[in-house]
């Protein structure tokens, strides 16, 4: 399940990238990383202008890129690195295919790995399983949990790291290298909410609220976000604990692709009184389709250019594209229709989105981002309730098999087809 920003969110960040950024870096986030643009220069003619222009506009800038931001000429492309200076990186491209220097990563697409050996169709492959969310106590902060009836809890963060061990043991039996990014009902992250409480207050008073109140009235206080506790939980769990997450899959676990796995929701109103619904959907999201006021922030430009130079999209663009493949005819789930335009749909399955998240950001390989299941469906409801089983047992009146079996053995179908055609 995703967060979806609203209105007053994107507002106080806006206020917030202005009020507490460098003089000469315009950020996103307080806990964002300033951009290194010299880490941009290994990147000098691995790609042609072509590459460069169709991943640009099909891919990360689809809805459109400002030429005062980044300008394509024949030979180069120059990318705004300081706005007040008016300074620029010059992309220099290759002249052509052969031309081409390597492109300087540290995974490794299917199509580099050594052949299959015979301890399975994944061996060698390095896989980083991100469980998303944290669960456990801190499932109700992060708002991934509801409670129906006197049926226990549903809990995301509990639930996708559930899947991560099973899924490990299977990745591992087709000899691939795993390593988990969670591994516990634990933030990953050192900090806590405490220890944002001043940048809170500096958020809240960038965006206009001099005398913020401490606390709010539960989850329905309409005014919550205009307080130093919520605020102060949104930079623990989201801001700094993704960023945290990036930091060990970037240099510590290096892995060749990273699976964050969640579970899809719809809005449930009351989390002690849940609606529960009758749709349920599928999709999986990679990163790109890139907002243009995002692309003002000099942290998301440079980001959004490192993935393209280390050419992540053509690896995961194509990976996604089978597993979505796979897991929808395992699951018959349909594919989720989208009613913002902040995503495009890419590829040929109908069941893959390019989205600018955190997580797909920042992480550099490639990474798929699954959204299966709608927690809040009746069916779903049934079967998570129902738990993990061996076999199948009548849910609602079909035969199905546990919900985390179907997850695990979808994902599975995916890889193993993907990387017994792409490594050859
Ligand atoms: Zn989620």
């Amino acid at each position: 399940m995703i967060f979806r920003p609203s209105p007053l969110r994107i507002f106080l960040s806006l206020f917030l990238c202005l009020a507490s950024a460098r003089a000469a870096d315009r950020l996103s986030n307080p806990l964002a990383d300033p951009p290194n643009w010299k880490a941009l220069a290994k990147f000098q003619k691995t790609i042609t202008r072509d590459e460069f222009e169709q991943a640009l506009r099909g891919v990360y800038c689809t809805h459109g890129i400002s030429e005062e931001l980044i300008r394509v000429d024949s030979d180069v492309a120059c990318i705004l690195t300081d706005r007040d200076a008016q300074t620029w990186f010059t992309l220099r491209f290759a002249k052509d295919e052969r031309a081409r220097a390597s492109v300087p990563r540290k995974w490794r697409p299917a199509s580099a790995l050594p052949q299959a050996q015979k301890d399975g169709v994944l061996s060698g492959v390095k896989i980083a399983l991100d469980p998303g969310h944290i669960g456990g106590e801190w499932a109700k902060i992060e708002e991934r949990w509801f409670k129906s009836g006197e049926a226990p809890p549903v809990e995301e963060g509990e639930m996708t790291l559930r899947v991560a061990n099973m899924l490990a043991v299977k990745l591992r039996t087709l000899g691939a290298r795993v390593s988990f990014v969670r591994d516990k009902l634990e933030p990953v992250t050192p900090f806590r909410p405490e220890d944002f409480r001043e940048t809170a207050r500096g958020i809240l008073k960038a965006g206009g609220t001099e005398n913020p109140r401490e606390e709010f009235d539960g989850p329905h206080d309409p005014l919550r976000e205009q307080t130093v506790r919520w605020q102060s939980e949104i930079l623990f769990y989201r801001a700094s604990e993704i960023r945290q997450r990036a930091r060990l899959v970037n240099s510590k676990l290096r892995p060749d692709i990273v699976l964050c796995l969640h579970f899809n929701a719809e809005a449930w109103g009351d989390e002690r009184n849940p609606e529960l619904i009758d749709r349920n959907h599928l999709h999986l999201l990679v990163n790109g389709s890139y907002l243009p006021p995002e692309l003002e922030f000099d942290d998301v430009r440079f980001e959004m250019l490192q993935r393209l130079l280390n050419r992540t999209h053509e690896e995961e663009l194509k990976l996604a594209d089978v597993t979505a493949g796979a897991m929808a005819k395992r699951t018959g789930l349909p594919p989720y229709q989208y009613t913002t335009d902040v995503v495009t749909r890419v590829g040929t399955s109908g069941y893959v989105y390019a989205r600018n998240l955190v997580a797909t950001r920042l992480y550099q390989s490639p990474v798929i981002y699954f959204e299966p299941y709608v927690m809040n469906s009746h069916e779903v409801f049934a079967r998570i309730q129902a738990g993990d089983y061996e076999g199948t047992r009548l849910i609602n009146g079909v035969e199905r098999p546990s919900i985390y079996r179907e997850y695990v053995d979808s994902v599975v179908d995916g890889l193993i087809e993907y990387y017994k055609s792409a490594r050859k």
